[in-house]
C-alpha cells in the first residue's frame, strides 16, 4: 500500500515541503514556521503582488498532468504575472488543499516541480497553509516582487502609434492540451501517446511541454520594464484573441493585428494540419502559452535587438485610436472585426 497524506499528517507534511523549499531564494528576515512570515521592506510603490488559483477539474486534471508539473506551474502561472509587470520575484506564499488519500509520492514529486521553478526564479517561500479537502485538490499560490525603478509595465499605456508585439511563438500550450484529451501523456521517459513516428513524438513532446512545464518571462519582462523599451503590455495567459481586448480596453485604444505577422510554434502548425484545424484558431483562441503581449514604440524595439537580449519580440500589429477598433487584417488584405474569444469561469 502506498504511503497516503493521512498516514503522515498535517505538520510533519508542511514541514517535509518546508524543509524541501530551505535555501531556495533570498533569505526572508522570517520565514516559515511563526503565525505569519516577516518579509523585506521595499521601496514605496516598488512591491508587487499577485495570486493565482488552480483547481482541479477546472484548471487541470489529476489524471494528465504529474504533480512535478503541477508544482511548477502553480508558481510559474504567477511568476509569469510579476514578469509582465516588469517585477522581479522575492517570496511566495503557498495555500495547499490536498485530499486525505493524495499517495505520498505524488505530493512529493509535487513539492519537487515547486522546488526547481522556485529555484530557477530564486523565489523563497515565505509561508503558507495546508488543509484536507473533501473533495478536488486545490493550490494557491501569491508572489511578492519587486520592482527595480519606478518603471513597470502596466495594461493601460498602450498609445496609438505603437507597435503590438509578442515574444515568442503561439499556440504550444493549446496543442498540448488537445494532445492530453487525445490519449497522449507525458510519461517519465519522453511522451506515450498513439503515434510513433519519430516527428509526432517530437511534436507531441514540443507541445505537451509547453502545456505542462510553461516558464514565465522573467527573462526579459524586467529587462524591458526597466529599461523602459515597452508603453503597456501583459503576459499571455487566456489567449491572443482575449487578452488583446484586455490591453486595448485599459488603454483606451484600438488596435489592428496582421494575422500573417502572429508568429505560430511549429508543433502547432504540424498538430492543426494533422486535425484539419485551422492554426490560428490554437494560436489565438488558446491560452497559457506565457508569452508576453507588448506595446512599444519603435525606438524601443530597435533599441531592444540591438542588446540582443532573448526573445526578441516579434511585431504583429500597431495600436490605432480607439474609435477605429480592434481589427485583424487577413493574408488576403481584407481588414475584418477583431473575435474576442477565449475562456472565461461561470459562463
Ligand atoms: P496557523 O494555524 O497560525 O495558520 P499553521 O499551523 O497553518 O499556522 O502553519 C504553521 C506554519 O507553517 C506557518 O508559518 C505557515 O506559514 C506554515 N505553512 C503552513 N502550510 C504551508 C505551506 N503549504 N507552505 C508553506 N508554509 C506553510
Ligand atoms: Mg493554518
Amino acid at each position: 500500500m502506498p504511503t497516503l497524506l493521512r498516514n503522515v499528517g498535517e505538520f510533519p507534511l508542511i514541514d517535509r515541503l518546508v524543509r524541501r523549499l530551505r535555501g531556495v531564494g533570498p533569505r526572508l528576515p522570517l520565514g516559515p514556521g511563526d503565525d505569519a512570515a516577516i518579509l523585506p521592506a521595499l521601496p514605496a510603490g516598488r512591491a508587487l503582488f499577485t495570486t493565482d488559483v488552480l483547481v482541479e477539474g477546472v484548471h487541470f486534471r489529476r489524471d494528465t498532468v504529474p504533480p512535478r508539473a503541477l508544482g511548477a506551474k502553480a508558481l510559474e502561472v504567477n511568476l509569469s504575472d510579476l514578469a509582465a509587470m516588469g517585477g522581479r520575484p522575492l517570496a511566495f506564499f503557498l495555500g495547499l488543499s490536498f485530499p486525505a488519500d493524495y499517495p505520498l509520492a505524488e505530493f512529493d514529486a509535487f513539492a519537487a516541480g515547486l522546488r526547481a521553478s522556485a529555484r530557477r526564479a530564486g523565489v523563497a517561500l515565505a509561508g503558507g497553509d495546508t488543509t484536507a479537502s473533501l473533495g478536488p485538490v486545490v493550490i494557491s499560490v501569491g508572489v511578492l516582487g519587486k520592482l527595480r525603478s519606478r518603471r513597470c509595465i502596466r495594461r493601460d499605456g498602450a498609445r496609438p502609434g505603437d507597435l503590438i508585439a509578442v515574444t515568442g511563438p503561439l499556440g504550444a500550450a493549446a496543442t498540448g492540451l488537445r494532445l492530453l484529451a487525445e490519449g497522449w501523456r507525458w510519461g517519465g521517459r519522453g511522451v506515450e501517446g498513439p503515434g510513433t513516428a519519430r516527428v509526432t513524438r517530437r511534436q507531441a513532446r514540443a507541445a505537451l511541454r509547453a502545456h505542462l512545464f510553461p516558464r514565465a518571462r522573467l527573462d526579459v519582462g524586467p529587462v524591458a520594464a526597466e529599461r523602459g523599451w515597452c508603453r503597456a503590455g501583459l503576459d499571455l495567459s487566456d489567449g491572443l484573441a482575449s487578452d488583446l481586448v484586455h490591453l486595448c480596453e485599459r488603454s483606451g485604444v484600438g488596435a489592428r493585428i496582421e494575422r500573417g505577422r502572429v508568429p505560430v510554434a511549429a508543433c502547432t502548425r504540424f498538430w492543426a494540419e494533422r486535425w484539419g484545424l485551422d492554426p490560428w484558431k490554437l494560436a489565438a483562441g488558446g491560452g497559457e502559452d506565457f508569452e508576453l503581449l507588448l506595446a512599444l514604440p519603435e525606438t524601443a524595439l530597435e533599441r531592444w535587438r540591438r542588446r540582443g537580449l532573448p526573445h526578441p519580440p516579434r511585431v504583429i500589429g500597431q495600436v490605432v485610436e480607439r474609435r477605429q477598433g480592434l481589427r485583424e487584417v487577413g493574408e488576403d488584405g481584407r481588414s475584418r472585426p477583431w473575435k474576442r474569444g477565449g475562456f472565461q469561469h461561470f459562463a
